[in-house]
């Protein structure tokens, strides 16, 4: 968990709509440009079909996400 301090502070911006970590202007996975910095529990997908939290969250595609965004 020492990475979510680390990311963090880098202002790192998730996508509201599908909780995906974004790096630019809008998301790249649903095309949202309503985006957050306020989030919290980084989380990285790397077998969805496999995952229970993708599951929960409804995530289909492998990459890194966050758990909680307001
Ligand atoms: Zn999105």
């Amino acid at each position: 968990m020492a990475n979510v301090a680390a990311v963090r502070k880098k202002l790192v911006t998730v996508c509201r709509e599908c909780h995906r970590v974004v790096e630019g202007e809008a998301c790249g996975i649903c095309g949202s440009s309503n985006l957050s910095t306020d989030w919290t529990g980084y989380l990285v997908i790397i077998d969805p079909e496999r995952s229970e939290v993708a599951k929960k969250m409804n995530i289909k595609l492998p990459g890194r996400y966050a758990l909680k965004v307001r």
